[in-house]
């Protein structure tokens, strides 16, 4: 093993990690000492999804449940850290135009069943919720319900609480309440490789964060709940979002879906702010570099149309010479109208608005305004149990491909909803599956590959923190993600490539730091990789995939997800899906014409 550098909080989280019940140190092959614990569920991630998992599971039999997470257990997620704006649909509410709204805004490209489900146990969700001691804010005798934007019909509910903690963080705390008696937890561990045997999950290998040791996990089923992938762009709290369980799956050969569609938002190049969607629709306007409103020019709804059409106009008065920069103006209103919804809403932002405050930042002073990547709205197709094709592997919340938009109160829903059907469909699953044991060589020789490039002598190749800059240079450029042109996605493949085969095999890690980010990086390649491949086969435009060269919808040839795998031979394959929309509740108003 190499030399390692101790860091804060060393101590306490390797004895977390030894005294945790079902853990047995042993030496394997030579000097490398690999931790194992085995168990019947392994959870990976903390969020939303992986802790409605975890509590699913045990209510349907599942005993030995293990969860790890990269950070400390459900407390540095994107569930933890958003405002917890939540889509519940109640006895009164319609499913059906429900459903609609959420079909139509999602290009037709939803897993209706799936979608529809979620949201027809949401309200069983929102009662058990509440029974465990969470709130949502009221207005009169009932809950206080804002319009989502992006939908006509859909509601969602905001500000929950729970004891001391309000937003996200309110529900992370009740749900990690619930699901922490017979889960063994082990925090900072990252999952860096799946392992199979016989064809099917046997288990992860994860490396301690603090002391880069290596933990075999002989699990008998998977679930990724490891979120999506932000590229680690500018949008506030997603640095951790790195896509590590699109290439956990891919990797064991499981079908990914919708990763084309990379969806961005709009925010400050100078500090944080979530919530451009609320400022615009409480008397913000974004202004060209001549000061003018232009959003009126490319829709209907102006300043209050979806954030992806947004970003698509500043794309384009870029194009007419009109910016950047552009400028967020809210004026007076920010006092009157916006900071009040914001701090209704809740989440970081009433925080965060007092701090720039304090910075100085006059919020009613015009902002520079800038797209910024959000995220990869793709991920791991899965079957109605939340199965992937890979047996034994599931996957919840954002590593699952349910659908493609990026909508408040859907993503915090989808999370919750989908992390229980997974954690169900696993029990199911292992009530009929018998022992599964990882190969030893196996895990020695992932385990000595996951830690080689600690020992690894400097050659003078890039760092990994260079490779994610020189990523970014390639897919954040406006005709690769925002108007994507077929000649731009392929000489930004043509990059990722040179990353992926030049760079990545030497890079080397000073630190456990360092080691953990290198493997974050590996996972990023993989998905620029997963999302301009995807983009090239999408021969046309629909939602947040924008392509100059094929600007319409593709009606007149059959609707398809274009579904991602890993084949044989190694190479990334391509394949379309027919989206089996007349066997769905929900049809386009024109039916597109059979292939
Ligand atoms: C600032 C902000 C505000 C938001 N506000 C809202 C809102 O109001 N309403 C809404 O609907 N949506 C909102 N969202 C989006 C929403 O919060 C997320 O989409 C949702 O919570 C994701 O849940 P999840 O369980 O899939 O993933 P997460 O909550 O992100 O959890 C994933 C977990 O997996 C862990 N992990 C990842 N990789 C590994 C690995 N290799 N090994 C071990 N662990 C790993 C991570 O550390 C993390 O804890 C917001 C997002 C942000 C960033």
């Amino acid at each position: 093993m190499p030399a390692r550098e101790p860091v804060a909080g060393d101590r306490r989280n390797r004895r977390a990690v030894r005294e945790a019940p079902g853990v047995d140190s042993s030496e394997r092959s030579g000097a490398m000492r690999i931790r194992r614990c085995e168990t019947d569920l392994l959870i990976v991630g903390s969020g939303f999804a992986g802790l409605w998992a975890a509590i699913a599971a045990r209510e349907a039999g599942v005993t030995r449940i293990a969860m790890v997470d990269k950070a400390a257990i459900a407390m540095s997620s994107q569930s933890r850290l958003c405002a917890g704006a939540t889509i519940y649909c109640l006895p009164e509410d319609s499913l059906e135009l429900w459903l609609r709204d959420i079909v139509e805004a999602n290009g037709f490209l939803s897993r209706q069943p799936l979608v529809a489900e979620i949201l027809e146990t949401s309200h069983e969700r929102l009662r058990r919720l509440e029974s465990w001691g969470v709130s949502y804010e009221r207005a009169g005798d009932g809950y206080l319900r804002l319009p989502s934007r992006g939908f006509r019909h859909v509601k969602m509910m905001v500000m929950p609480r729970f004891r001391e903690s309000v937003g996200g963080a309110a529900v992370a705390d009740a749900l990690r309440r619930r699901a922490r008696p017979g889960t063994q937890t082990f925090p900072r561990v990252l999952v860096t490789d799946l392992l199979q045997r016989d064809g099917r999950i046997a288990g992860a290998l994860g490396l301690d964060r603090t002391t880069a040791e290596p933990i075999e996990f002989a699990a008998r089923a998977v679930l990724l709940a490891t979120a999506d992938c932000s590229f680690r762009g500018s949008y506030v709290c997603t640095d951790a979002t790195t896509g590590d369980g699109f290439r956990l799956a891919y990797d064991q050969g499981a079908r990914l879906s919708n990763m084309e569609f990379l969806c961005t938002n709009t925010g400050s190049p100078h500090f944080g702010f979530e919530g451009t969607g609320v400022a615009l629709r409480w008397g913000g306007r974004l202004l060209n570099a001549r000061g003018e409103a232009f959003m009126a020019r490319y829709h209907p709804d102006a300043d209050s149309a979806e954030i992806h059409e947004l970003v698509q106009a500043m794309a384009r008065e870029v194009e007419k010479g009109n910016g950047p920069p552009f400028q967020l103006e809210m004026g007076d209103s920010f006092t009157t109208r916006i900071a009040p919804a914001l701090a209704r809403i809740g989440g970081f932002m009433p925080l965060n608005l007092s701090r720039l405050a304090d910075e100085g930042v006059d919020l009613r002073r015009p902002q520079e305004w800038i797209p910024a990547v959000q995220t990869l709205r793709g991920g791991v197709r899965v079957h109605a149990d939340g199965q992937s094709d890979v047996p034994g592997l599931f996957a919840a919340g954002m590593t699952e491909a349910l659908d493609p938009g990026l909508f408040n109160g859907w993503s915090t829903l989808r999370a919750m909803g989908s992390g229980e059907r997974s954690g169900r469909g696993a029990a199911r699953w292992l009530a009929d599956a018998g022992p599964c044991a990882p190969h030893s060589d196996e895990v020695a020789e992932l385990a000595a590959r996951a830690t080689a490039p600690l020992g690894r002598k400097k050659s003078g190749g890039l760092r990994a923190d260079e490779v994610v800059e020189r990523m970014q240079r390639s897919i954040f450029r406006t005709d690769v993600s925002i108007r994507k042109r077929g000649e731009s996605l392929e000489a930004a493949l043509r990059d990722i490539e040179d990353l992926r085969d030049g760079a990545l095999p030497d890079l080397i890690a000073d630190d456990v730091h360092g080691l953990a980010k290198l493997h974050e990086t590996r996972n990023m390649i993989r998905a620029a990789e997963m999302f301009l491949r995807a983009s090239l086969a999408r021969g046309e435009s629909r939602g947040a995939h924008f392509r100059v060269d094929h600007p319409e919808s593709d009606e007149a040839s059959r609707l398809v997800w274009i579904n991602l795998r890993r084949a044989d031979d190694g190479a990334m394959q391509i394949e379309r899906e027919p989206v089996p929309l007349s066997s769905y509740p929900i049809q386009p108003l024109v039916t597109p014409v059979p292939a």
